[in-house]
């Protein structure tokens, strides 16, 4: 299974608990990611704190995923609209961020 995890505002929130959780995915075998909107130059912090690879995402996280060849089963994030390639609305979308 691979997980990501966002930074600000999901992993900040409580570094021990994600550490743990972090921790418990990766000696049960899976794979950990660190997908955040920040770029890498101003991301010393998120270096410092996590031994995970990081990925920096300048458009939407699933693309960025997409383009690291990374398939993403899990997601962990405060701001899910930031995983989906913002599009037009859809008429009929169910929720927003969903478009054609
Ligand atoms: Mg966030």
């Amino acid at each position: 299974m691979n997980v990501a995890i966002d930074y600000d505002e999901t992993y900040t929130l409580d570094p021990t608990v994600w550490n743990k959780i972090i921790n418990l995915l990766l000696e049960s075998g899976h794979k950990v990611y660190c997908v955040t909107k920040r770029y890498e130059a101003i991301a010393d912090d998120i270096k410092e704190a996590l031994d995970i690879p990081i990925i920096y995402a300048m458009r939407s996280k699933l693309e960025a995923v997409n383009a690291a060849e990374i398939s993403i089963d899990i997601w962990i994030d405060d701001k899910p609209q930031s995983i989906i390639p913002y599009s037009k609305p859809h008429k009929n979308a169910p929720f927003r961020g969903m478009g054609v």
